[in-house]
């Protein structure tokens, strides 16, 4: 079915920050899967773990423990703080569980509250409930009518949080970097107080870290940056390494589903957690996250100076979660096609695979794993794409 306008390559294997094609054409990828390669294309450590996994257990179903879920989810709650996790396969099947939690946390603490207040250009998935707790502009519409109960507010304004509040609400749920919005972030301050606020009124707090998690922002968290601990949390993304698995994680006490309310064929298969235990061994590495924190100042600072010459604003998001606005309409969207189309295999010329989040914007998710000479090659081929005439 045509979900989407795909481009005419033929992508058929990778190795870190290279894709190539069935043609013999290789471009430098800063798009990764959609922020999801934390380690590259095809890395060792999960191919290896995927490999071992399929000839020791793939799947003994959802209605028993094995020992790769088990393992996963106990290092998950350690480096998270949370107390106990679920296992989806995508983003949206994390945070539509996450819905249903705060729903039934609702009926069983809150007298039946159920709403959710989210925010404006928001993006949780295309699910009908995380589409309708999504607030990205024409969502409301589409497949309508929307799931009730997701009033929005605006991000970076708790007044229009406040204004959203009654006796029906449960939850607050947000990201810490909006990146389908195209890498908008809630402020640190805004986070602190909005924590305050959930506190205040006995309302859970959902971060939405599908985006940011796993050492996207420099930190192992994208809540990091504020201090603020959740009450749900959810990832997806990076956590598989391009493998899916997602997990939607509680604290304790907001725990509430019973056998039956949440499930999944799919949840919780050693395959998929397989590969997440070993991107979590790489991600929690001595080093690794100082190593993210310098490519991203290296990405950030060239993207900064190659701003500066072209007439844009500083560079915003955190960690290897970039966006950079530029001063022509439609400039990202021409980057991105004149990355894709110079590939050449007859000339061994690469091209550079990029997202225009928005016409204007180009947002950057390279590997955690880019080394400094990509970056620096990245760089040159951007700016020779922005400079080259229509
Ligand atoms: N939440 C956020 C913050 C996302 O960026 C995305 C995907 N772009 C999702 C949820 C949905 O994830 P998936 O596509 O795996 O369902």
């Amino acid at each position: 079915m045509r979900v989407a306008q795909k481009p005419a390559p033929l992508f058929s294997h990778g190795r870190g920050s290279w894709l190539h094609d069935d043609r013999g054409r290789r471009w430098l990828d800063l798009v990764q899967g959609w922020a999801v390669n934390t380690l590259g294309h095809a890395p060792a450590a999960v191919a290896q773990a995927v490999a071992a996994q399929a000839g020791r257990l793939l799947q003994p179903g959802p209605g028993y423990h094995n020992d790769r879920a088990a393992e996963l989810a106990t290092r998950l709650a350690a480096a998270s703080g949370m107390d106990r996790v679920f296992f989806g396969s995508t983003g949206a099947e994390a945070n539509e569980g996450a819905i249903k939690l705060a729903r039934k946390f609702g009926q069983v603490h809150r007298g039946g509250a159920f709403e959710i207040v989210t925010f404006e250009n928001a993006f949780h998935g295309r699910t009908l409930a995380t589409m309708s707790a999504s607030g990205k502009p024409g969502f409301d519409r589409l497949f309508a009518p929307q799931v009730p109960g997701f009033p929005k507010a605006r991000l970076n304004d708790l007044d229009s949080v406040r204004a959203c509040l009654g006796p029906a609400s449960v939850a607050v749920m947000l990201e810490p970097i909006q990146g389908e919005a195209g890498v908008i972030e809630a402020r640190p301050d805004f986070l602190q107080a909005l924590r305050r606020l959930c506190d205040e009124r006995g309302l859970l707090l959902i971060l939405d870290e599908v985006q940011t998690g796993l050492g996207r922002t420099g930190r192992l968290w994208g809540s990091e940056a504020s201090g603020v601990r959740p009450d749900i949390l959810t990832l997806g993304k990076g956590l598989g390494g391009g493998v899916p698995i997602s997990a939607l994680l509680a604290r304790e006490a907001v725990c509430c589903f019973a056998p039956g309310d949440q499930g999944g064929t799919f949840g919780g298969n050693p395959l998929a957690c397989a590969a997440a235990l070993a991107v979590l061994d790489e991600v929690l590495a001595p080093g690794f996250l100082a190593g993210v924190q310098a490519r991203a100042g290296r990405l950030r600072a060239g993207l900064d100076a190659l701003g500066a010459r072209l007439g844009s604003p500083p560079v915003e998001g955190r960690g290897l979660l970039l966006a950079l606005e530029l001063p022509n309409p439609d400039a990202a969207t021409r980057a991105a096609e004149r990355g894709l189309a110079r590939a050449d295999a007859a000339q061994d010329r690469p091209g550079l695979l990029l997202n225009a989040v928005r016409p204007q914007r180009l947002r950057f998710m390279p590997a955690l794993t880019i080394s400094a000479a990509e970056i620096d090659q990245a760089l040159a081929l951007l700016e020779a794409l922005l400079r080259s005439p229509r």
